[in-house]
């Protein structure tokens, strides 16, 4: 079976893991503030928090932002649950904006709608997190100039997008958003096998997320409530979790950012094959922008028109001939447990017609020339 995404390991990534089996530190040591340093140099940003996962991240992001018990967190309909599960986390409440089905993004023009209409209502938003997917940014610029002018924070899903550029920038700068998150699990761009990073230029919201990734504990001199009790002293201040990423996972991280560019740029390669491959056959690919440069984490077609039935008989015949196409993504509003909040199929129809079109080809960067012309192949005995 060709999977759809998988893991390009190095052995000096192997032998950064075992550097670190051989040395004092298996967590809290030198190598997540080493990564955490690294990450914020390439991305531009001045902070970088490394933990467990990017759902840990958006979940200490939100709480950074102040999200809680009557407030509501948007994102898109089309993406990865936890990009909406991390607001239910706080408390909060989740509403979604439907997307663009050209490039499968967040629509600025319905957010534009919906924040006018939740305007009026009262009812606005605390944060907004645009999901950056497949790997190419969301209109980051138009979005901020609304979020500014409603009074809205914003999180970069950016879990596709390590390595990719929005306007000649890195993503993860925050040029237009108070927090980026990115994902290290083994399906994504580069690997910590589980983990991920928030970025963020806010010394404040560093701060919150850094404490909020261990227990709420500080011992900082600077930033002690009560007057310390000794060399052992330290405080919980608030309440939060573990979150740490170790110092294995830090070093295969801080181990595979070496390797980011080169990633990005195979990644590119392989999508520009598929494009050109494909440009006779009745699909279309998602529309990539003039000003974003994809990491293009996903390869993802769109049949002409939303078809239940056609949709599912090329991904499972796909699957027949060794060939692991994925959906990305159920709409998370369709999800049993989010249509138990109240949500109903017809409340976002672009996601949905997305979804009856929709489905990813293998990328990633070991995919060879063979296989990529097998499923060049199957795919136009298909469609
Ligand atoms: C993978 C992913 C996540 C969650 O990442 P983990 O590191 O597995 O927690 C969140 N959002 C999106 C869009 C993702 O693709």
């Amino acid at each position: 079976m060709i999977p759809y995404g998988k893991q390009d390991l190095s052995s000096e990534d192997i032998a950064a893991v075992v550097e670190v089996l051989e040395s004092d530190w298996l967590t809290q040591g030198p190598n997540v503030p080493l990564f955490e340093q690294a990450l914020a140099n390439y991305c531009n940003a001045n902070f970088g928090i490394a933990v467990n996962s990017a759902t840990s991240a958006l979940h200490i992001a939100c709480l950074a932002l102040g999200v809680g018990k009557n407030d509501c967190v948007w994102t898109s309909p089309i993406t990865f649950v936890a990009s909406a599960n991390c607001a239910l986390y706080c408390g909060a409440s989740v509403d979604f904006v439907d997307i663009d089905i050209s490039s499968g993004l967040m629509s600025v023009e319905k957010l534009a709608e919906k924040l006018k209409q939740a305007s009026k209502n009262n009812a606005l938003p605390k944060a907004i997190i645009p999901v950056h997917l497949a790997g190419q940014s969301c209109d980051m610029q138009s979005i901020k100039k609304l979020a500014d002018q409603y009074n809205v924070r914003l999180i970069e899903d950016a879990s596709h997008a390590i390595g990719g550029a929005y306007q000649n920038q890195k993503i993860g700068g925050c040029q237009f958003s108070d927090i980026t998150v990115f994902s290290f699990h083994p399906v994504k761009i580069i690997t910590s096998a589980e983990g991920g990073m928030a970025l963020t230029n806010d010394k404040h919201l560093a701060q919150m997320m850094q404490k909020s990734r261990s227990h709420g504990i500080s011992n900082s001199p600077g930033e002690l409530l009560q007057e310390s009790h000794g060399p052992w002293y330290y405080e919980q201040q608030s309440l939060g979790f573990n979150y740490r990423m170790t110092e294995l996972q830090a070093a295969l991280g801080l181990s595979q950012l070496k390797r980011l560019d080169e990633f990005i740029s195979k990644r590119n390669a392989l999508a520009a094959n598929y494009n050109s491959a494909f440009s006779e056959l009745s699909i279309s690919h998602l529309l990539p922008k003039t000003n974003c440069y994809s990491a293009y984490h996903l390869y993802i077609v769109l049949l002409n028109k939303p078809d239940k039935q056609k949709h599912k008989s090329v991904i499972t015949e796909l699957r027949a001939q060794g060939i692991t196409a994925q959906v990305h993504y159920i709409p998370v509003h369709l999800q049993p447990y989010y249509q138990n909040l109240g949500f109903k199929v017809g409340d976002f129809p672009v996601a949905e017609a997305y979804y009856q079109q929709a489905f990813s080809l293998p990328l990633f960067t070991k995919l060879t020339d063979d296989e990529q012309t097998y499923v060049i192949n199957t795919m136009k005995a298909l469609i």
